[in-house]
């Protein structure tokens, strides 16, 4: 029989309500065997997710050597979610020995992962499945990176010969044997490690939306959902700020060419979006797929004569930002100039300052100079690399709009153009485009 790996994020998870119908949708399908759930997320605008409230438990600790105060909230959240659901399930007792751990163990990620354990206990009870925790199954490395040869062996062996299995998101054991967490958002991670682990035939990823859509739809009004993309497709998409899948969960199924079909809990009719291995896609037609975008960019833009023929001039220059702990988004260059995009919290303050002078003394530049603010937008679409004209309509549509473009760089695979405009045009330079090829 085919398997199915169900990660359910924090709206699915949200109250007593959702998670009945949660249980209605996983027992639909006697092929959703294993389920990977998030901690409770918002219930309406301005609540508040549990893993937050976790983190200011964590702060409370620090601060005062206990979370009574702060964990209160926490209480009542789980509490009232068990009443909602009408189980015979101790989570009072549950809720003291995890309240005593946080103050004792003195964690930030122990802490803030306790909102996962707690919901895949309750989750494991409503459904009469088996409670497998993640501190058994998944494994990080010495470097912080998931084990996998550890993590898929121990995974495996566990639930081979189980039934139904409900598995906490966001976090495994680390290399020192401590609870340790993925960065926020990553129990999309964990499900794609358990379907990897499990060699699953679909991971179904069961969020508020039903999928992608071309752009934001608080940018553009109802725009196109996206009903088939590719694994590349999604990495581009969701690096760049489209933020319906962790953009790291691509990687335990590519290896295993599994396909991920993204599901909405409050409209599970929805056909949802369909991400499958790049080698299985042929383009809709369309020529872009989407197109996502994320401010806060810092381009360091270095001109010098002759550049072109000074062997090693990029990698002393990458040299430096390496010393300094750098991590780079794009190296668009010309012939006598390069530029280096970052992330503008990587060089905030007397930092900037450093990295100029290192590679002043470096590369002696003819000219140096900063722009900040900048947003870098991500149109991406198999479908431009054999289109012709592609970027000369998005230009145009840019230059129609008055929007300034401050850089730009088209990924090799040609599935893929970059603009850096100002932080403040990035809307209107994602509806733009999108109004030019949709
Ligand atoms: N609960 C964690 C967070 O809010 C992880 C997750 O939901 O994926 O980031």
């Amino acid at each position: 029989m085919a398997l199915k790996v169900c990660k359910f994020g924090g709206t699915s998870m949200a109250d007593g309500n959702v998670m009945t119908r949660v249980r209605g949708i996983i027992l639909s399908d006697p092929e959703r065997r294993y389920i990977v759930v998030s901690a409770p997320g918002k219930r309406y605008g301005d609540d508040i997710k549990v893993t937050d409230i976790l983190y200011a438990c964590f702060d409370a600790v620090q601060r005062e050597g206990r979370c009574r105060s702060e964990f209160s909230r926490i209480r009542s959240r789980f509490t009232g979610i068990v009443r909602e659901l009408g189980i015979d399930f101790d989570i009072e007792t549950l809720l003291d020995e995890t309240e005593a751990e946080i103050d004792g163990e003195c964690s930030v990620d122990f802490t803030a992962s306790r909102g996962e354990y707690l919901c895949a206990r309750i989750m494991a009870s409503l459904l009469g499945a088996e409670f497998v925790d993640a501190k058994d199954v998944i494994f990080f490395n010495d470097a912080g990176r998931l084990d996998t040869e550890k993590t898929y062996r121990t995974l495996s062996e566990r639930v081979d010969g189980l039934g139904l299995v409900v598995i906490p998101g966001f976090y495994g054991t680390g290399a020192d044997g401590r609870i340790r967490t993925f960065s926020r958002g990553g129990s999309d991670i964990s499900g794609a490690v358990v379907a990897g682990a499990v060699n699953a035939s679909l991971y179904e990823n069961w969020t508020d939306v039903s999928g992608f859509y071309a752009c934001d739809p608080k940018i553009v009004n109802s725009p196109k959902g996206i009903s088939v993309m590719s694994y590349k497709e999604l990495r581009e998409l969701s690096y760049m700020g489209a933020n319906v899948l962790h953009s790291d969960s691509i990687f335990p199924v590519r290896r295993a060419n599994i396909p991920i079909q993204i599901k909405n809990t409050f409209r599970p009719e929805d056909a949802g979006t369909s991400i499958v291995p790049t080698s299985h896609f042929t383009p809709t037609g369309n020529i872009v797929t989407g197109i996502a975008g994320h401010r806060n960019f810092t381009v360091i833009y270095i001109e010098k004569s002759h550049m072109n023929a000074e062997i090693g001039f990029v990698r002393k220059v990458l040299t430096v930002l390496e010393k300094f702990g750098i991590s780079i988004e794009h190296i668009p260059s010309g012939i006598d100039t390069m530029s280096v995009v970052m992330e503008s919290s990587q060089v905030s303050g007397y930092r900037l300052r450093e990295v100029l002078d290192g590679i002043s003394e470096e590369v002696h530049p003819d000219f140096l100079r900063v722009t900040d603010n900048v947003a870098l937008v991500a149109t991406v679409g198999h479908g431009m690399s054999s289109s012709v004209g592609t970027s000369a309509r998005l230009f145009k549509a840019l230059a129609e709009a008055g929007i300034n473009i401050k850089m730009i760089d088209q990924g090799s695979s040609e599935m893929n153009i970059i603009v850096g405009v100002g932080n403040d045009d990035c809307e209107r330079c994602i509806a733009a485009i999108y109004h030019e090829f949709f």
